[in-house]
């Protein structure tokens, strides 16, 4: 299992994303929106992982609910797996306790699933389908 992506979350990407591009000297891809999670998102390439920035679309967004109770920070890890819902019926099955019981589309076309911050020590976790 691979990490890829750790995900931040921001009041705006216009105003987070080009601070983080020149201090990190690379460049961020285009902005998605990802309907699913009510958010806008860019993705920053560093070697061997990315950086996810999330922007919330609307106000009962999950990254708009994040940043008016903590601000701006780090917001998930993201593992990526072969199969996601494989790999939600797996903890599920061990008892953990889980956002996604199923995937759902998340950013980059791919299928995503979250599992709850209370299962991983107060971090949230998604599962990612792995490229092929
Ligand atoms: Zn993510």
């Amino acid at each position: 299992m691979t990490v890829d992506h750790l995900a931040i979350a921001v009041h705006r990407l216009s105003e987070a994303v080009p601070r983080w591009e020149q201090q990190l000297g690379a460049a961020a891809s285009p902005p998605e929106e990802v309907p699913s999670q009510r958010v806008r998102a860019v993705f920053l390439d560093v070697d061997n992982t990315h950086l996810e920035f999330l922007e919330p679309t609307s106000e009962d967004s999950p990254i708009a609910r994040f940043l008016a109770q903590r601000g701006e920070g780090m917001h998930h890890i993201a593992f990526a797996v072969p199969s996601v819902d494989r790999k939600l019926a797996e903890l599920a099955s061990a008892g953990v306790r889980l956002i996604d019981t199923v995937s759902r589309p998340g950013a980059r076309g791919r299928q995503v699933g979250f599992c709850h911050p209370s299962a991983f020590g107060g971090v949230l976790v998604e599962f990612v389908e792995a490229r092929p």
